[in-house]
């Protein structure tokens, strides 16, 4: 008997379901349990230029718990505009004015969502239209028909910053970059020279206007320096692959070529500076190690800026007119990776670098690089280091000096360094402006380095043809040259310190 019924109730419901269709069948599942609808609109404002504008809802279910309802998949429902039904989420009106928008579920009692106020407005409605650069690429300087632009458009109405429009203004858009003109905000390559005005306008409506100097990239002859790394005996020695890499890092870094995550800089450049390990000791004859001189020292000095470590280093140090001079010791004193002593100039040809040095002297402080011990043998990993420093050794400052007279070059945003540790090291900074930029540059303290820049590279030209004691071609006619005379030594001549 028991069997007979459980077959009875199943033909029972299966009559019942083939009387309904699918859809219906859907209907009456969600009848009982569909309280309240929830409708938003991402866009509210509509201009009248944009007919057939694709309506951007979200429309969302709850249950009488108010519980979100089967993840709001597929549940049917009718929209209206208005008191008429619209057949597809798109709208439709060229006639300014204001419109409800609101959602229906076709249940017996009608269940409607929220309503939702759309505006359709003319480009009047725009009070005020933004154009800024992109985080990224931020910068009033570029050299032409390198790293495009991208650019940043707000269109500010009577409520503040008008949402859910930048494709309308997009479809819209005219970009006008000096006298070319382009539809789009973003890889905008810049092809003239010069000062240029970037202006955008959507409706009729002007934006503010941005400058951008924009200049050709010059080339220089390559100048390659021979570098000696000086390693005292009473600390780590590096490998010479470890040298070896060191020199590839800067090659790779002064020559433009290291590639990062982050959108290439506007204004990098291949500096034409180039480095090798020395293969030679001063009296001419080969080296033991390439590049590599050992100093066979027992002292242990307390402090990395202690005058007589400097005594040490001026004493040691090889002629300043065929190498570079690289110190390795432990810099853990100072709590610094590395330090470089500026160049020696006679005259003050760059911003910063004051010149007050008594022409065609005797040299008098050890123009030498050093780099801490921890960079070697496995405490600290940060393999620019040495380029960094090398900046400081073509007369580079750092580009988060200061807002006030900054690092002399135009193209390097002036910044302050952030004191909070956490995000010292970000590379997303805020200019002397407090406007958002990314910092890739060597001579900032950040976590991913990789450019340095034209203005940068124009400087170090400068100093590398003014400065005395450093490598060069002899031969060259305009070369400022000097013999290496060692003088008496200035302890109060101190280096830049690199906390990094
Ligand atoms: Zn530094």
């Amino acid at each position: 008997m028991k069997k007979i019924h459980i077959l009875h109730s199943f033909w029972v419901l299966l009559l019942f379901n083939s009387c309904m269709t699918d859809r219906e069948s859907e209907n009456s599942f969600y009848l009982n349990q569909i309280n309240r609808i929830q409708l938003i609109s991402s866009k509210t404002i509509f201009f009248t230029e944009n007919l057939q504008e694709d309506l951007n809802l979200t429309v969302s279910f709850f249950d009488r718990d108010n519980r979100p309802f089967l993840n709001n998949i597929d549940v049917p429902y009718v929209i209206y505009l208005g008191d008429s039904v619209i057949k597809k989420p798109k709208l439709d009106l060229a006639r300014p004015g204001k419109y409800n928008l609101r959602v229906m579920f076709p249940t017996r009692e009608h269940t409607f969502s929220n309503e939702v106020e759309l505006e359709v407005v003319t480009g009047d409605y725009i009070s005020e239209l933004v154009l800024d650069f992109s985080t990224e690429t931020r910068n009033e300087f570029t050299l032409a028909n390198k790293e495009p632009y991208d650019f940043t458009l707000r269109a500010i109405g009577p409520n503040g910053e008008i949402p859910g429009v930048a494709d309308q203004m997009l479809r819209n858009l005219n970009l006008k970059v000096g006298n070319t003109n382009a539809t789009r905000l973003t890889n905008v390559v810049i092809d003239q020279l010069g000062l240029l005005e970037v202006q955008a306008s959507v409706f009729g409506v002007n934006s503010n206007i941005l400058k951008i100097n924009s200049r050709e990239d010059i080339s220089y002859p390559i100048k390659e320096f021979q570098v000696v790394f000086h390693v005292f005996s009473n600390i780590y020695s590096p490998t010479t692959a470890q040298f070896e890499n060191e020199i590839n890092n800067a090659n790779l870094a002064f020559g433009g070529g290291v590639r990062t995550s982050f959108r290439r800089n506007l204004n990098a450049v291949d500096t034409g500076f180039r480095f090798k390990l020395a293969d030679k000791n001063p009296d001419g004859s080969l080296m033991e190690t390439k590049g590599v001189n050992r100093i066979i020292t027992d002292q242990v000095f307390q402090d990395a800026e202690d005058d007589e470590l400097y005594i040490l280093k001026f004493n040691s140090m090889w002629d300043p007119n065929q190498y570079i001079n690289v110190f390795i010791e432990d810099l853990s004193s100072i709590d610094a990776l590395g330090y470089a002593f500026l160049p020696f100039l006679t005259e003050p040809i760059v911003g910063g670098l004051v010149g007050n040095f008594p022409p065609e002297t005797e040299l008098f402080y050890p123009i030498s690089i050093t780099l801490d011990k921890k960079l070697f043998d496995g405490q600290v990993n940060l393999k620019d280091a040495l380029s960094h420093e090398i900046g400081h050794y073509l007369g580079l400052r750092h580009t988060f000096q200061d807002c006030q007279t900054g690092d002399y070059c135009e193209d390097t945003p002036s910044h302050v360094r952030p004191s909070n540790p956490s995000i010292a090291w970000s590379n997303n900074r805020m200019n002397c402006s407090n406007a958002p930029f990314i910092s890739t540059n060597f001579m900032d303290y950040v976590i991913t380095w990789d450019n340095f820049t034209f203005d940068q590279k124009e400087r170090m030209v400068k100093v590398y043809e003014n400065a005395l004691f450093m490598p060069k071609d002899f031969n060259a006619p305009d070369a400022r040259l000097k013999p290496f005379m060692r003088g008496q030594l200035d302890p109060s001549i101190k280096p830049i310190i690199c906390n990094f």
